[in-house]
């Protein structure tokens, strides 16, 4: 019995010969139109041998399976890395992508990807340059920094700190501080990659002064002071600020290095944002050292961004490992952008997306909803449509307790149960990313732009069919 259906399908050869087959051929590779037509009629081969489907119902058509090749082969050629609909409210979504770019930033971007550019090359003087020096005078500008060093995230910014200053040495930390953040990045795993010898101080949730001045050696190399970004020890607690931490190794001419995490320019408390510790404040405070992410608070490009004292700065230029580590074109042509909206404060906060977002008030954003759950009320049929108060979150692992107030449109269909429309708006042409909550679908606006509000529209509309 199974044996007739096996036979019932056709050879490669005569799939290849269909036109639909043919069509496909004139614009994708043979060997690729190949193997995925063997893929398709594989999968009908164990549909058959494990019984999965009744096989009167399986389509051994030549013409059914020509299609069934021909959407396996557009699936496959479709764009992987795609635009999708950010309506979680989470502004910096990790899984998402992180920091959106200014217009200008991915502007700059797509220009500098067309064309040969200044790289590496000193055009005044007509000899080889440094990517290096492109963008260096900017954040000394913006964070009172001596020098700067840009390298490809924050994680490698630790590792080339960590290597450089204290390879063989002992790095002082409060065991409060050894975060872990997405993507397994361990404090304690880097530093053992990075040759150094980690003294916990402290417990969890307590580290006074005295806990790092009583591990201080003749071995210590380094004093390390993480921000504690995606989490929070509140309660019975006490950390050390960089202030007195930077007086104490001072005393003992050690360098104090701190990873900010998400590092903002701009004192977020005017815009009713939880205070994160900027920049600026590390600097004047006299750490050594400090690093950050790009795409993360700062609204740039992923990059990890270390600013402080010249000598320490070039003694990182002269590790071997910056090679290994060092931040592309794209990288500094966007951030080269963004940095310069930061000259402007108003600047910044208006073009750089993620800071856009996180000042948007909850008046604001109410007005936007109930306008667009008419929008839906009038548009879609057998759906239930409301506006219901809600928390946005930053995300990307800055301020973990900072919920702000929003507003969402709760969708909930007749038709099709919630859990089926997540996934259908999900799996979407273009998806679109939401909330579910208590059987309803949450839409939050403050992370959607304004003109992707006719997409949803349309993906719900579609939903709905
Ligand atoms: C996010 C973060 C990092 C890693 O930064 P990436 O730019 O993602 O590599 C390192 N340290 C802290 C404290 C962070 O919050």
């Amino acid at each position: 019995m199974k044996q007739e259906y096996l036979r019932k399908i056709p050879a490669v050869n005569r799939l290849l010969q269909t036109t639909e087959i043919q069509n496909i051929l004139t614009e994708y590779p043979h060997d690729l139109v190949v193997d995925l037509i063997n893929q398709v009629l594989d999968k009908k081969r164990r549909d058959i041998l494990e019984e999965t489907t009744d096989p009167e119902k399986l389509d051994l058509s030549i013409e059914g399976l020509a299609r069934e090749a021909k959407e396996a082969i557009l699936a496959y050629m479709a764009p992987r890395l795609k635009k999708v609909i950010n309506a979680t409210g989470t502004v910096l979504h990790t899984n998402l992508g992180r920091a959106v770019l200014s217009e200008k930033a991915a502007d700059a971007l797509a220009q500098i990807a067309r064309t040969y550019s200044n790289l590496e090359y000193d055009l005044k003087e007509g000899k080889r340059g440094s990517r290096y020096t492109l963008v260096t005078d900017l954040l000394c500008r913006l964070t009172g920094a001596e020098d700067a060093l840009v390298v490809n995230n924050n994680a490698a910014a630790v590792l080339l700190v960590l290597s450089t200053l204290a390879k063989g040495k002992e790095v002082i930390i409060s065991r409060g501080e050894l975060v872990e953040i997405g993507g397994s990045f361990r404090m304690h795993e880097v530093m053992k990659i990075s040759g150094c010898t980690l003294v916990e101080v402290g417990s969890t949730n307590k580290t006074h002064l005295y806990d790092y001045e009583n591990a201080i050696t003749s071995e210590t190399g380094l004093l390390v002071k993480v921000h504690t970004s995606n989490y929070q020890i509140v309660g019975f607690s006490k950390s050390v600020e960089n202030k007195e931490l930077v007086e104490l190794a001072h005393k003992y001419q050690i360098p104090v290095f701190e990873d900010l995490g998400s590092g903002v320019l701009i004192n977020l408390e005017k815009y009713g944002i939880a205070h994160e510790p900027t920049v600026q404040e590390a600097v004047s405070h006299g750490v050594d050292l400090v690093s950050f992410s790009g795409d993360k608070l700062l609204g740039g490009p992923q990059a990890g961004i270390i600013v402080g004292k010249k000598e320490y700065i070039q003694r990182l230029k002269r590790n071997h490992l910056l090679r290994a580590l060092r931040v592309d074109k794209f990288t500094l042509a966007a951030l080269e952008v963004t940095l310069k909206h930061y000259l402007r404060e108003e600047e910044a906060m208006n073009e750089i997306p993620t800071l856009r977002m996180l000042k948007l008030t909850a008046d604001v954003i109410k007005k936007r909803v109930e306008k667009f759950a008419q929008r839906l009320k009038e548009t879609l049929n057998e759906v239930e449509i409301r506006v219901v108060e809600g928390r946005s979150m930053v995300g990307g692992g800055s301020l973990p307790l900072e919920e702000i107030p929003t507003w969402l449109v709760g969708v909930k269909f007749n038709r099709i149960s919630t859990t089926d429309a997540e996934i259908q708006l999900r799996q979407g042409e273009v998806p679109v990313i939401c909330r579910i909550q208590d059987d309803e679908l949450l839409f939050d606006l403050r992370t959607v732009f304004p003109d992707q509000e006719d997409e949803i529209l349309e993906a719900l509309l579609k939903v709905n069919r």
